[in-house]
């Protein structure tokens, strides 16, 4: 274990004392493990560890750890963001050994062994374990990301939830029917687990949930649209139940673009190739590249951003530093690479707490990582999944019945599964989606969007060409109020003084 560390800002606070310097490992002649990241890998790890002779120090930029396979169901408003999170002190907690450092990783200085922080801090580790994941890869066209955000985080859902609910909004008070088409097409980009998955639960949301609630548009005929470049979805399952998933979308009337690729998304489309497809709002989800971690630890990675390991995950040449998870590239000793999933990154961060815990007791590494495949699953709506085991494969609703019973199963704290459970059989009963919400600022940022040219400089550009309705900041406008599309009847809502607020097409 190091000593204190210079870099500390705040000296003598008690905790930085204890982050940085050795006094719990000294006194009670423990070895400090530090965690970084509190996703499946890292939460798993302290979890394993917080029962062995060991204090663990887990480092996370958000305070809660996020079970992100059901993210798709907060961005289309199926569950809320505290269904599907749960905060890390709230699990780790609990043992009196473990502590939790809200930050984000600035760099590793491995000789020194100390963590570096974005607020300065140094914390010094005998063992590191890395576990920051991924993020969304834009394959070299990064400034795609605003006009296609990706689901990674809680933000990224509620912000495509805000998308997705605007457009409906925008739509029904819109009268230029080739406007009202873009806002009501929707395009997913990307044809694994995450797209199939939320193409599914867009055109439900559109079908069943929004078909009553508006009276100027049908929410039923909106268009989804699943593009992908492979010649078929769900390429990681068997051909068959990739089939079976492609008939179920499109049963629900997701429609394929498959074996195309998107070459541009700009403010008002997605272009294929000499086609273009007019949309407001664009969902990406297309790659992952891995977090940072080979740049703070100083090494190779491969074309993915991933960390090379050993068998044992360990980064080469470092025995003290394991790297798992996402951000982890590794490979069984029979040449099988490790999938990115939420089962592997568990199995690597438990591997590693009883490596770490065997090396504590001064006993030998044991065998190498292997990795246990408990099959793979994706939903395509509320009523059907396809369940791939190997040998044993289950579709259809059957399916779905597994899909959910698995994810309560995984979902972290009792509370969430609870919720979770009800809330699924709720929706499923009523066809209901009950978080319908729109948060954010619905009168500037939700006529911005990504796609309206921002802001209000192009609401009063598009006021002088006389053309749309022109909602200005006004304190108290209700945006829409005053002449309904097409009706020419005062729509209910406070009024805006003078025409400042609402000037309705037919004017
Ligand atoms: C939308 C979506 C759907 C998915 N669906 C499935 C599915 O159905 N089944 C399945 O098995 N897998 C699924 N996955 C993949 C699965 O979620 C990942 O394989 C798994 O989360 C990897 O775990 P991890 O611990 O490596 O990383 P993560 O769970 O991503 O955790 C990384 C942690 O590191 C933290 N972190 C990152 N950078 C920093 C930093 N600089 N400083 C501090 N903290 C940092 C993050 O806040 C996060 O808590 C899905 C992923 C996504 C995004």
């Amino acid at each position: 274990m190091t000593g204190a560390s210079p870099g500390a800002p705040l000296a003598n606070d008690s905790l930085e004392n204890d982050m940085n310097g050795d006094t719990a490992q000294q006194d009670e002649g423990r070895p400090r493990v530090v965690i970084l990241g509190a996703g499946f890998a890292g939460l798993s790890a302290a979890l394993a560890l917080a029962r062995h002779p060991v204090d663990v120090v887990v480092v996370d930029r958000h305070n809660y750890h996020l079970f992100q396979p059901l993210l798709y169901q907060v961005a289309t408003a199926a569950l809320s963001p505290a269904d599907i999170a749960a905060p890390i002190r709230g699990i780790v907690g609990r043992f009196p050994n473990c502590s939790v450092l809200l930050d984000s990783i600035a760099g590793v200085d491995r000789q020194a062994r100390e963590v570096l922080t974005e607020r300065g801090r140094r914390v010094g580790y005998d063992h590191l374990i890395v576990a920051t994941g991924a993020t969304h890869n834009y394959f070299g066209n990064d400034h795609w990301r605003e006009a296609a955000p990706g689901l990674k985080r809680i933000e990224d859902a509620t912000e495509l939830r805000r998308r997705i609910l605007m457009a409906f909004e925008l739509a029904e008070m819109e009268e230029d029917p080739d406007e009202r088409d873009a806002l009501m097409t929707f395009v997913v980009v990307g044809g694994g687990p995450t797209g199939v998955e939320m193409a599914g639960a867009l055109a439900e949301l559109a079908r069943y949930t929004l078909a009553r609630d508006f009276r100027h548009i049908r929410p039923e005929g909106t268009r989804v649209v699943l593009v992908d470049a492979n010649d078929r979805l769900l390429r990681m399952f068997p051909e068959r139940l990739s089939r079976k998933a492609a008939r179920a979308l499109t049963k629900i009337g997701v429609e394929l673009v498959m074996n195309c690729r998107v070459d541009g998304i700009d403010q008002h489309s997605v272009s294929l190739g000499e086609r273009r497809i007019n949309t407001r709002t664009v969902v990406w989800s297309a790659g992952v590249k891995a977090s940072d971690a080979g740049k703070w630890l100083g090494v190779e990675t491969d074309r993915s951003g991933r960390v090379p390991v050993d068998p044992f995950l360990r980064l080469e040449g470092d025995p003290r530093v394991y790297v798992i998870g996402d951000v982890a590239s590794h490979q069984s000793t029979a040449g099988k690479v490790t999938p990115g999933l939420a089962p592997a990154a568990k199995q690597m961060g438990l591997y590693v707490a009883r490596a770490i815990a065997r090396h504590a007791r001064g006993r030998p590494l044991g065998a190498p990582f292997r990795y246990r495949d408990m099959g793979q699953l994706a939903t395509i709506g509320r009523h059907s999944a396809i369940c791939d085991f190997g040998r044993v494969t289950v579709s259809g609703y059957p399916g779905w019945w597994l899909w959910g019973g698995a994810h309560i199963y995984f979902l972290i704290g009792f509370r969430n599964r609870l919720v979770v459970a009800a809330n699924w059989f709720w929706s499923y009963l009523t066809f209901g989606r009950g978080i319908r919400l729109i948060t954010g600022d619905i009168g500037a940022k939700g006529l911005r969007g990504r796609n309206d040219k921002v802001g209000d400089e192009v609401l009063e550009a598009a006021a002088e060409e006389g053309r749309g309705q022109i909602y200005k900041s006004v304190p108290g406008a209700v945006p829409g109020a005053g002449r309904f599309p097409g009706t020419g009847t005062a729509v209910p809502g406070r009024a805006v003084p003078e025409r400042a607020n609402a000037v309705s097409r037919s004017q």
